[in-house]
């Protein structure tokens, strides 16, 4: 029997590409041999390949002004990857620094370049964002975490920059949501949230920034390479673009975007709406006008009570629950693949534990 997966990433993946993934795994498509012992260069893997483009194309709604781009390295390259390219020596980027995946990127921005920090909320422990942003005179772009997967925190509109682009890192929202593509400079997201398994980063480039990226970094750090070459420079990690690109057909199926940000809507309200009818057992400290549809977090009233909260759901069939090392407490991740019924099941056992141990 499956869990009720919460995981924060990697996480829970649609049943059905599991179960295409199992039918194709030993022989695909008459082959005599399964995609991930063929070349990569094969008539066969290029479709896949294309597939995985297209849909993510597709479902993003990128316009032609855009690259779309598969590298490995998962997100954390992109940190280093971003500044490498589009700063030169004496210039900078502004930065949002809204929780720990936006410190990281900060932390290897400063290795490249210098960085102005327009808002850092550790202050509210980072669970604010700011009302308004005013980019520093001359920035070449501002980075932000569209999604802060470890303190919850969600931009649920986005920063105006001026003239200089807008990077995000979408690792843990992407497609969970429409958006205007066209607004941002350089989109980047791990598949390992709702994409796919881990070992592919998608990255979303204004071509533009390609063009006038810098060329003298090793050939893989240049978006450039992969741009030219349809993200086939090297060998690519051709499992997960496989099924990446059957993620994209269950999108599809699902009604796309908008239809899954409205069930994503939905599992979100259930959940918070039993911490707010709680008040005075669960406490969740982010702001409710950025509180994140894919990872909730929230507190009990002791840790003792948090470690008996996880075991107890764990005995249910309820997984992944625990907060982040860094932080403690409870978090709960809902990406487009977890069924709504898994929240259903984790609100009966919430709403029981607190009547069972509340005041
Ligand atoms: N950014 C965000 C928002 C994340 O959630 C993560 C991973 N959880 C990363 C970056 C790092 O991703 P990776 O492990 O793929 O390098």
């Amino acid at each position: 029997m499956r869990k009720h997966n919460f995981y924060a990433g990697p996480s829970t993946l649609p049943v059905p590409v599991l179960e295409e993934l199992r039918d194709q795994m030993v022989e695909y498509k008459d082959m005599g041999m399964s995609l991930v012992e063929t070349s990569h260069r094969s008539k066969e893997y290029d479709e896949v390949h294309n597939a995985a483009l297209q849909g993510l194309r597709e479902h993003l709604g990128v316009p032609d002004t855009h690259d779309v781009l598969l590298i490995g390295g998962g997100a954390t390259l992109q940190f280093g990857m971003v500044p490498m390219n589009l700063l030169r020596a004496g210039e900078h980027a502004d930065i949002i620094v809204s929780g720990s995946w936006s410190k990281k990127a900060l932390s290897d921005l400063q290795t490249v370049a210098s960085a102005t920090v327009l808002f850092d909320g550790k202050d509210s422990g980072y669970t604010s964002l700011p009302a308004a942003v005013n980019p520093s005179s001359g920035a070449k772009y501002l980075h932000i975490a569209s999604n802060e997967t470890i303190g919850g925190v969600q931009w649920k509109d986005f920063p105006s920059t001026g003239d200089a682009p807008l990077v995000a890192d979408m690792s843990s929202d992407i497609l969970s949501r429409p958006i205007d593509v066209s607004s941002f400079g350089l989109i980047f997201a791990g598949a390992q949230k709702n994409l796919g398994p881990a070992g592919v980063t998608v990255v979303v480039i204004r071509k533009d920034l390609v063009a006038s990226g810098r060329d003298d970094i090793p050939a893989y750090l240049q978006y450039r390479t992969h741009a030219d070459k349809n993200s086939l420079y090297n060998t690519p990690p051709v499992f997960c673009i496989h099924a990446l690109s059957l993620v994209m057909n269950w999108i599809r199926d699902q009604g796309g975007p908008a239809a899954i940000a409205k069930t994503n809507q939905d599992k979100a309200a259930l959940l918070y709406t039993v911490l707010d009818e709680n008040p005075q057992f669960f406490h969740c400290p982010v702001d409710p006008n950025v509180r994140s549809t894919m990872n909730a977090v929230f507190r009990l009233p002791n840790e003792d009570l948090e470690a008996e909260f996880v075991k107890g759901a764990s005995a249910q069939g309820m997984v992944g629950l625990k907060g982040h090392r860094s932080v403690g407490g409870i978090r709960v991740s809902m990406y487009n693949a977890l069924p709504r019924t898994s929240v259903e099941a984790l609100c009966a056992y919430m709403k029981d534990f607190a009547a069972r141990h509340g005041e």
